[in-house]
């Protein structure tokens, strides 16, 4: 089949998570083949990406042929190389992602195979999940058996307490087994990491999240011998099987996180999979619960971890894939409907597509 059209939309997001982006600006991407076959993908960027896919990237894509796995990942490098000027991260990347998922849910559909099975076959029916977010209770109740809590650094030595507190809430409620961990959202630094491992060393934390920005890769390096047995997790906001070339190379993190929906898309996340495997590291995709991530979980691909953002408890989410799979007693099973296995709620669009 050849690509006929290709549209990028962005949703009527109404809810928002972490404030003034709502819904992390991701975008909808549709890929229509020259059968009638039509492919969803999630990206990101917001409404900056639209262009790079309405205006660039749809001009390279029509009439493309999409019969093999390989075929994709050819578009993926025809793409990556002509958005150089303007991509390589960030936006550019994001927009890409979009793509990339559309043409792997293209192709599923197309041969009547879901996507785990595109990528070798089901190896993980049950992918554990854990929850994100600060209630510990409520994740519990839930069944959930791992959970994140988030923390921020502003400066103050009272954050301190508020880390031991939040670690001591998670043990109270998920018990010592659960597999806890921390994401401090890019806020703290070495010295404050040192510290947060000799105070939270009670509470056996799984791994530390994120805890300097994507470029200081060599103070996480230098850190992350200091605080074992924790790990060090990062990389939601690195781009491509390039980007963590450079994590590989200063060996900063324990776990790569590579956020399937920005980094590249399924493509760059196999890429990064690879070089992880060659590193020593282990990966876990940002947000790897969601359908995006989880075909590739299941596929056994990466590690049994999928992270699954819940927001609050007696808040009604707004859900912009339908069918999604919902956790049950802490765990996540992918169907064997054909490509992503997702339904557009084309509700939130504001026009059909
Ligand atoms: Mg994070």
């Amino acid at each position: 089949m050849k690509i006929r059209q290709v549209s990028a939309h962005y949703p009527r997001w109404r809810e928002t998570l972490g404030g003034w982006r709502p819904r992390l600006w991701q975008i909808v991407v549709r890929v229509e083949s020259d059968t009638g076959i039509v492919g969803y993908g999630y990206g990101g960027g917001g409404e900056a990406s639209l262009p790079i896919v309405n205006g660039h990237f749809r001009e390279l894509l029509t009439g493309r042929v999409v019969e093999r796995v390989d075929d994709i990942a050819a578009i993926w490098d025809d793409l990556y190389f002509a958005s150089i000027p303007y991509g390589r991260r960030g936006v550019g990347v994001m927009a890409l992602s979009g793509v990339d998922l559309a043409l792997w849910d293209l192709l599923g559909k197309a041969t009547d195979r879901p996507v785990y099975d595109l990528l070798g076959g089901l190896r993980r029916p049950q992918v554990r999940a854990y929850a994100s977010g600060n209630d510990p209770q409520w994740h519990a109740e839930l069944g959930f058996t791992a959970h994140k809590f988030s923390h921020r650094w502003t400066g103050h030595p009272a954050d301190y307490d508020k880390a031991v507190a939040s670690a001591e809430a998670a043990r109270q409620h998920l018990g010592d087994d659960a597999l806890v961990m921390a994401d401090c959202y890019l806020s703290w630094d070495a010295a404050v990491t040192e510290e947060m491992g000799r105070r939270l060393a009670p509470y056996n934390l799984h791994w530390f999240e994120d805890i300097l920005t994507p470029d200081h890769l060599a103070a996480q390096a230098a850190v992350r011998p200091l605080i074992k047995p924790v790990q060090l997790a990062g990389g939601e906001h690195e781009f491509t099987h390039y980007g963590f070339g450079e994590i590989a190379r200063t060996g900063a993190l324990d776990i790569w996180q590579p956020d399937v929906t920005w980094c590249g898309g399924i493509t760059a996340t196999l890429r990064i999979i690879e070089l992880a495997a060659q590193s020593g590291a282990r990966v876990v995709p940002h947000r790897g619960g969601e359908i995006w991530g989880l075909h590739i979980s299941a596929a056994g691909l990466c590690d049994d971890l999928g992270e699954l953002v819940l927001g609050q408890r007696n808040t009604r989410q707004e859900r912009l894939w339908l069918d999604e799979p919902q956790a049950v007693n802490g765990y996540l099973a992918v169907t064997d409907a054909p490509g992503l296995g997702v339904r557009l709620n084309q509700e939130l669009l504001g026009e059909s597509i």
